[in-house]
């Protein structure tokens, strides 16, 4: 590849790290240059700013949003919509790509897209949250819906979040649509087990690695720092899988007992005090500590760049499942390589989430819906299936499992582009 390539609007760390992995991967498999480059730009990039009112009526402030589909050639787009101050178009870019890699490798039909809006979600009321997200939904209707692209929650956004934009969506429609999120409530037509699904597929993959490593996870120390949506749901399985959780972390901080946690009780906590901070008889440390406790499995499942080359020569696990979208650097990578820590990537150990909502579409599309054994069966098998594809390709290249993921995802894509050809 020629490095003459332009800065563009989505230029940012996040979509550099991206690119970098996708060119260490196209480099390594050959891949054709034409392609390689159309894969390295987002098909659409949609930025909107619109009012929003505070609750006080006297305030109304402007807020960014963005919607970014990376690839449209598979099928509809598919992403999830984060709210966070941080939201911009380089990063929203690059979690647009990572989710074509990652439907890609999975074999879901759908392309990647990622969205958000630019904003503090723990500074809203519930109504302001409504607003926020019922005026959004209205300035990109036009790029979603259940043939284009299909949102999701992600980050600071959750199932009823989905239903305001699913309820937006059909009143401008006039009728209906529920295909046009996916990780809705049951009552709305969500999958049973999708709310649990990233964790559940994360510990798949945890299972996975542990087999291969003799590692037995009976007793096995696990951390996980960001205790949400993915954090929580793979703290509480790992723990029903026999793991001891002795350390779980929130925004602002976490909580440590070697014995291991009680996971209800801090859940009970968290209902009531929103944070895990004041939780009784646990140490308390930061998000930076809680990454370099000694443990044998680390579930990274807050924000991305979390394991740079500052930290990656400290931590003190033996495998790091990566639950949130690029917590770990291209250098840090390196490093964990070299120091033989088992790295699950992100575009495979997060991708029971896409999975689950991919299970809720078709049930949708065919007015069917499937018992909860069903629903974590298949995300089991398709979890185990992708893993083990995933290894056997790496330990047959030489290559660490990102290469190796990258690798199966870029080339799935690569073929439906050969296929569909250049139009006109
Ligand atoms: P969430 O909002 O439900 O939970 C995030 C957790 O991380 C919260 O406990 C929050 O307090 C904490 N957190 C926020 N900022 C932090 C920081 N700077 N340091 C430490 N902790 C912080 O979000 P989620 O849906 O669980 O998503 C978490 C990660 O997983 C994101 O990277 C997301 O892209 C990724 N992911 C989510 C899904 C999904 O289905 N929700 C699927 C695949 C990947």
């Amino acid at each position: 590849m020629s490095g003459s390539t332009p800065v563009y609007e989505w230029d940012s760390s996040m979509y550099r790290l991206a690119l970098a992995q996708l060119d260490a991967a196209a480099l390594r498999m050959g891949l054709d240059e034409n392609v390689w480059e159309r894969l390295r730009h987002p098909q659409r990039a949609q930025i909107v700013s619109f009012p929003f009112r505070r609750d006080d009526y006297k305030t109304v402030d402007t807020l960014v949003g963005y919607r970014v589909q990376h690839l449209l050639t598979m099928g509809p787009t598919k992403g999830g919509i984060r709210y966070a101050l941080d939201v911009n178009l380089g990063e929203v870019t690059a979690l647009a790509m990572w989710m074509t890699w990652k439907c890609a490798l999975m074999n879901l039909p759908f392309g990647g897209a990622k969205g958000g809006v630019c904003i503090d979600p723990g500074t809203l009321s519930k109504s302001e949250l409504q607003r926020i997200t019922r005026r959004f939904t209205s300035e990109i209707i036009e790029v979603i819906g259940p043939d284009r692209d299909i949102p999701a929650p992600d980050l600071g956004t959750d199932e009823q979040v989905m239903s305001w934009i699913m309820d937006t969506y059909s009143q401008q429609k006039g009728h209906t649509v529920p295909g046009v999120v996916t990780g809705k409530p049951i009552e709305l037509g969500g999958s049973l087990g999708r709310l649990e699904a990233t964790g559940r597929g994360v510990l798949a993959c945890v299972v996975e690695a542990c087999r291969h490593l003799s590692l037995p996870l009976e007793g096995a120390r696990v951390v996980v720092q960001g205790y949400g949506n993915v954090g929580a749901a793979a703290a509480r399985i790992a723990k029903s899988l026999g793991a001891r959780v002795v350390a779980v972390s929130d925004a602002k901080g976490g909580i440590v007992d070697t014995n291991g946690l009680d996971l209800a009780k801090v859940d009970a906590w968290v209902r009531e005090h929103r944070f895990l901070t004041g939780f009784p008889g646990v140490d308390e440390v930061t998000n930076a500590e809680i990454l370099e406790l000694p443990c044998e499995v680390l579930i990274p499942a807050a924000v991305q760049n979390q394991i740079t080359e500052r930290n990656a020569g400290r931590l003190a696990c033996r495998v790091l499942a990566e639950g949130a979208n690029g917590p770990t650097s291209l250098e840090a990578d390196a490093i964990l390589d070299e120091r033989g820590i088992f790295v699950v990537p992100d575009i495979l150990a997060n991708a029971g989430g896409v999975t689950v909502s991919y299970f809720e579409w078709v049930q949708g599309l065919q007015q069917f819906f499937w018992t909860e054994e069903e629903v974590n069966s298949r995300l089991i098998n398709l979890m185990q299936r992708a893993f083990r594809d995933v290894l056997a390709f790496a330990t047959n290249q030489k290559s660490n499992l990102r290469t190796a993921a990258l690798i199966r995802g870029i080339d799935r894509v690569k073929e439906a582009k050969r296929r569909r050809g250049v139009f006109p």
